[in-house]
Parts: structure tokens; sequence; C-alpha cells
């Protein structure tokens, strides 16, 4: 039974792995175990080319398709980028937006992810905001700057009853791919943070119901002690997600836990 107002949702980001044939196989896998874990919403992020494999697959089952990124133009000169209403056409709900390894390999500033975020919601596509420090930034204190900058820019010009169509993933950098995870208590205490910010941008009601993912080296280990915490509504799940088991024990983890 889930006592929490927030339904947790676990994400599958595979990055760049998987061919459409091995991403079919993989959701396959996931497919079979699925109906257990209705108090958790899944959705996978397959690569681009498999994104149509992915989603034959899943077609009637409550596994949801999600995209890895986004351009915020509908259609025009822009060679290798996949406008919103295509994702939707290709059968996705949600959109990973402003992931660090976009910002930091392929330039993608606060204000792109604003332009993006935006333009996913006027299309029906479901952004999931990536915001999270640098390891030299929590070092220097500046973590709650870095963060407020960060959310802020990603809602500007977003109405009220729009942000609850979006979801948070709280991706401290120094956690993501390294094997290094940040401890319960200083994850939920960072997500208490940006949950409040919020509430000031917005109300407390829409902080209080806005879901807010960690993300960064979750494993079916640690998983359980992270959703524990009040202030964290599911995960964003890179190196975990590549295989079945791994990715549906965090999942059922999450179940457990009851939110
Ligand atoms: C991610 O890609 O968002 C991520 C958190 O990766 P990993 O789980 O591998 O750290």
């Amino acid at each position: 039974m889930r006592v929490s107002q927030r339904k947790p949702i676990v994400a599958a980001n595979w990055k760049m792995y998987k061919t459409g044939k091995e991403a079919a196989q993989l959701a396959r896998s996931l497919k079979e175990g699925i109906n257990l874990f209705q108090e958790v919403e899944i959705v996978l992020f397959p690569p681009f080319t498999a994104l149509s494999r992915v989603s034959e697959v899943i077609v009637g089952t409550p596994l949801i398709l999600g995209a890895q990124n986004v351009h915020w133009e509908k259609e025009g000169a822009f060679t290798g980028e996949v406008s919103p209403p295509m994702l939707v056409d290709a059968g996705c709900r949600y959109a990973i937006v402003g992931h660090s390894e976009r910002r930091k390999f392929f330039g993608e500033t606060d204000e792109m992810v604003n332009l993006k975020a935006k333009s996913s919601l006027a299309y029906g596509l479901k952004p999931i905001l990536c915001v999270g420090e640098e390891l030299e930034e929590r070092e220097q204190n500046r973590t709650e700057q870095v963060l407020e900058r960060q959310v802020k820019a990603a809602y500007a010009g977003i109405a009220e009853e729009s942000v609850l169509k979006t979801v948070i993933a709280y991706e401290p950098v120094w956690a993501i791919g390294t094997g290094r995870t940040a401890s319960p208590d200083v994850a939920d205490e960072t997500q208490a943070f940006i949950r409040k910010l919020i509430g000031k941008i917005y109300n407390e009601a829409i902080s209080a119901l806005l879901r807010i993912q960690y993300g960064g080296s979750v494993k079916p280990d640690n998983a359980k002690d992270l959703f524990r915490e009040p202030n964290i509504d599911g995960a964003l799940v890179g190196g975990a997600s590549l295989k079945g088991d791994s990715f549906l024990a965090i999942v059922s983890a999450c179940q457990a836990v009851g939110k």
C-alpha cells in the first residue's frame, strides 16, 4: 500500500547502449515481472534508434516509453535533432532534459534546458528535469546555490498548472556512473531543499506533490535505503538499468518501501 501522495517513478536510462534487438530483449525481460509493481511508475529510455522496437514490446503493459533528449523546435533545419511531436509520434510520454552528460559533453545550458522543458510540455511530453552539482561545488558548499540556479532557470515561464507534469531528477554529478552514491540523508536533505525551493517559486501544494527522483549509482543494494527517505520519489537509473534483474530489483525495492 502506498502512503505517499506522490507515486514513485523509477526510470531506466540506457544511455548509448543497446541495439534495437538488445533493447527489445531487455524490454521483454522487464515485461515479465512488471505486473507485480503497480505502485511504481516505470519509464524506459532507450536510445532513439531502439524506440520503435521497445514501443512494440511494451504496448499494452504498464511500462512507459521516454526519450533521452529532445530539441525544442517543432521541426526545421536542425540536423541530428529530434522534436517533441516526433517523439510523441514514436510513442514517448517522457523526455529526459538537461542530463549532466548533455550539459557536460554537448554544451547544454540552463537556457536550453528551459526551452526543452517548455516545448516538451507544449507538445504533451513530460520532462524529467535533471539538476545536480559537481563535486567541487559540493566541496565549496555551493550545492544549494547551483541547484537554485538550475531549478529556477529550468522552470522559468512554466505555469503552475504544468508543474506536476514535470519530474525533477536530482543527480549529483559526482555520483553518476562512478559507483559513489550520495548517502540517503545527504540525498534527502538536498531534495528537501529543492522541494522547498519549488514551494517558494510556486506554492506549498505543488511542492508537496511534485515528484523528485534521485539519480547517481543507484543499485539493488542501496536502493531501499534511498527510497525510505521522505523526499526521494524513485530513481533515475543508468548502469544498473542495463540488466533486467538489477533494474527489477530496484523497482521491487521501491515498491517494498511502500511510498
Ligand atoms: C544516469 O544516467 O542518470 C545515472 C544516474 O547513471 P548511473 O546510475 O550509472 O550513475
